[in-house]
């Protein structure tokens, strides 16, 4: 009997939406992991008694969790004397000489003045402080005011798309004032609306996703910071589960002539340099085999990242797969490659056939298109 499986549409869509947010690029600092992370605690944390999860949180309780979050990140790490960096902006481009993302500067700072002790935790901190209450209320509210800012509203934009609000609404525009947020901060007007309503399903999904995202996030955040300080730290990962292993130059002069010296995606002239780049990301699924490379514009390939190709590109490349199977299958013959090209088009169906119906895939440079799946399926038919 055949069975065609069902997922919980829901908790799918979301995830595939959260693979995609958590890619590389996007972000200049760490935020996007602090405010993730953020949301998942205060989803558990505001679970009624009856067992019923928050439809919105506020603004305030996110910064005081992103304080939270960071609190031990503001201690010098290992031999350094100072915090890690949680951002890529160089002290050249903004001209102030800060090599810190301003969030962890604010806390670092509050830190210092609370407490020597590098390991002192944050309620003792807070205890500690000279200036007492108001020196955290302080630090809240600049924490608050910086996370409505930027990150909030950048959040749920992949790429360079619209924003698409998958996770939560909120009522402020980015033109909204600091002056805005103080006074409502401070009681005296009723300006500004610090709610974030989370959609329909979405904290029910991230409770019953968070033993999945949790170490998820954990290892991407880790591993930006990790780049973002130049420490050595990914070279395990790298070394164990990497495609930079193994060197895929003997094949890219072929694939080169296979295309006519084209780009496989934009179908540009290729110049003297060019990426060979796996079709089915490496992420998803590790193939080095023949059927799965393609010779691409280095900036095509960058810009793919790990992203999941458009119908227009799948079609175009199961036609070079039967248009080219003899030569594909001499190249890897010549070469000693691995070809494998029924169990390519395997993963690749059971990748697509599975993403939900509004996923996003990549066309061209900053381009998404929605799934068009009947013309994925057509294209991936044994
Ligand atoms: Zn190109």
């Amino acid at each position: 009997m055949a069975v065609d499986p069902e997922p919980d549409r829901t908790a799918i869509r979301l995830a595939e939406r959260l693979i995609q947010l958590l890619g590389r690029g996007g972000f200049t600092a760490t935020y996007k992991y602090a405010v993730l992370i953020g949301l998942m605690d205060l989803c558990l944390e505001l679970t009624s008694a009856t067992g019923v999860p928050p439809d919105m949180i506020t603004t305030r309780q996110l910064a005081e969790k992103v304080i939270e979050l960071y609190w031990p990140h503001c201690a010098p790490y290992g031999d350094m004397p100072r915090e890690l960096r949680q951002t890529r902006v160089s002290p050249k481009s903004t001209g102030k000489g800060e090599t810190q993302a301003e969030i962890i500067q604010h806390i670092v700072e509050f830190r210092r003045r609370a407490d020597r002790n590098p390991a002192a935790s944050l309620p003792l901190s807070r205890a500690r402080v000279a200036a007492g209450p108001e020196a955290y209320e302080k630090l809240a509210r600049l924490i608050e005011w910086k996370l409505i800012e930027m990150p909030i509203s950048r959040l749920q934009i992949i790429g360079g798309e619209e924003e698409d609000r998958f996770l939560y609404e909120y009522g402020f525009t980015k033109a909204v004032l600091k002056s805005t947020v103080n006074a409502a901060q401070q009681g005296t007007s009723h300006g500004f609306d610090n709610r974030l309503l989370l959609k329909p399903g979405v904290s029910a999904a991230l409770i019953a996703l968070n033993g999945i995202l949790r170490p998820l996030i954990y290892r991407n955040w880790a591993l930006l910071v990790a780049s973002m300080n130049g420490l050595k730290e990914p070279s395990l990962e790298e070394f164990l589960f990497g495609s930079e292993r193994i060197s895929l130059d003997p094949v890219r002069p072929r694939l080169r002539e296979l295309q006519d010296n084209r780009c496989f995606y934009c179908d540009g002239g290729l110049g003297a340099t060019c990426h060979v780049d796996h079709f089915v990301p490496w992420s998803r699924h590790a193939d080095n085999s023949i059927d799965n490379l393609v010779a691409a514009h280095d900036d095509c390939n960058g810009k793919k990242s790990d992203y999941l190709a458009a119908a227009e590109h799948v079609v175009r490349w199961r036609a070079r797969s039967s248009r080219c199977a003899g030569d594909l299958a001499e190249i890897a013959r010549k070469e000693a490659w691995e070809s494998r090209p029924e169990r390519t088009v395997s993963v690749a169906r059971a990748i697509y056939r599975m993403l939900p119906d509004d996923a996003r895939l990549w066309m061209s440079g900053q381009r998404f298109l929605v799934i068009d799946r009947p013309r994925i399926v057509r294209a991936l038919a044994a």
